[in-house]
């Protein structure tokens, strides 16, 4: 069987983003599906907590996991079906997001190239709905395979099972810890299907002298995008957005516009709007502000970054010091996009 074998006390500093020293009671990676249900079915440690791990890039450990950490390693990119216009392939959880997205640009496989440069694993991705530019994993999503953490069953989730929402799925909600992501049906098209709408990657393109965009030159728009206004984490510790994007009344946005009128807002169906919760914070003067050894960025409030030594304790107590002046000063609840371990 293909599993890596149990290690004890492992050090989880160079499996999260965030770049936070925590020790991890067990450790294993899978790299087949026979391994994850053999691993969650033995008796040994079936009554002690499991954390799945992907790539680490939307968790925060505030403490050591007194418990076994299972990473995900299953790999693979298989065709399932095609006809003219569309494709069907099949990715193990364990595969890099990034490096699946230009492997199929390379296949001439369209639809993913507005979520180029997102961190952490296929698996992960289902699991919020991860989203950029205009387009969300639900756009591009066909099927999933996962396993029942209690019984080692496996089951298919269709697109409607997922209940997809905006950095929200049933594996977030009604399902929370109860079944591993194993592998990915995506939906692709083998016709370029661009989207330039969103953000600035329209005028990025004409910057690199671009006029009849294919694919590949929108994920390169992209990408020089999110370089220019997102650290990089190999540099400064960081889970990308730590907050959502409330989404508040459309009364309670007209009240508080009266007050703020230059406070942005997007629709978000009949009677909400969605406040970007950069805007919010930075509001509140946090942005670039350092609190010991962590903060808001300089160039993007909404994500906090570790300055190098920071506990995860001291992320979070800054996320909820964040939390508590934007409900003071608008109303407005944020609710944490990272997973807080
Ligand atoms: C610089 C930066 C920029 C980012 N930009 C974006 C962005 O634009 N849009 C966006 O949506 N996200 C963004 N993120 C967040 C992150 O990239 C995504 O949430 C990504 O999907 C996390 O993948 P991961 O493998 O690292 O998950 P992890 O951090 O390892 O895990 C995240 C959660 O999913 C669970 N999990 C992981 N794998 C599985 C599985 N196979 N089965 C069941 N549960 C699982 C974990 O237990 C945990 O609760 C960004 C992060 C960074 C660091």
């Amino acid at each position: 069987m293909m599993t890596s074998p149990i290690k004890q006390e492992v050090s989880l500093l160079s499996f999260n983003t965030f770049g936070i020293e925590a020790k991890a009671r067990y450790f294993v990676e899978v790299t087949s599906i026979e391994a994850l249900k053999a691993i969650l079915l033995d008796p040994d440690y079936q009554a002690i907590p499991k954390l799945i791990l992907g790539g680490g890039s939307n968790l925060l450990f505030t403490q050591d996991f007194d418990g076994l950490v299972i990473k995900m390693g299953i790999k693979g990119i298989e065709k399932m079906r095609e006809d003219n216009e569309n494709i069907w392939v099949k990715v193990g959880a364990g595969e890099n997001w990034h490096d699946f997205v230009v492997y199929c640009l390379e296949q001439g496989w369209y639809g993913v190239e507005n979520l180029s440069l997102i961190y952490g694993t296929v698996g992960a991705a289902p699991m919020q709905n991860i989203g950029a530019y205009g387009v969300e994993l639900k756009d591009i999503f066909d099927l999933l395979i996962a396993i029942d953490r209690e019984t080692g069953n496996q089951q298919f989730f269709t697109h409607a099972d997922c209940k997809f929402g905006y950095r929200e799925s049933v594996f977030k909600s009604e399902l929370k810890d109860k079944y591993v992501i194993a592998e990915v049906i995506f939906h692709l098209s083998k016709k370029p299907q661009i989207n330039t709408s969103y953000g600035t990657i329209q005028q990025t393109l004409v910057e690199m002298g671009i006029s009849q965009p294919t694919p590949k030159a929108v994920s390169e728009a992209v990408i020089r995008i999110r370089k220019s206004k997102l650290p990089n984490p190999e540099q400064v510790g960081n889970a990308g957005s730590f907050f959502k994007n409330p989404e508040i009344l459309k009364s309670h946005f007209e009240n508080l516009r009266e007050q703020y009128p230059n406070m942005p807002s997007y629709p978000a169906g009949e009677q909400k709007v969605k406040v970007p919760a950069g805007w919010l914070i930075e509001q509140c003067g946090w942005k670039g502000r350092k609190v010991g050894n962590t903060g808001a960025h300089k160039d993007q409030a909404l994500v906090i970054v570790n300055y190098g030594m920071a506990t995860g304790l001291e992320i979070s107590e800054l996320a909820t010091k964040i939390q508590a002046s934007v409900l003071e000063k608008f109303g407005i609840q944020l609710h944490t996009e990272v997973n807080i371990v």
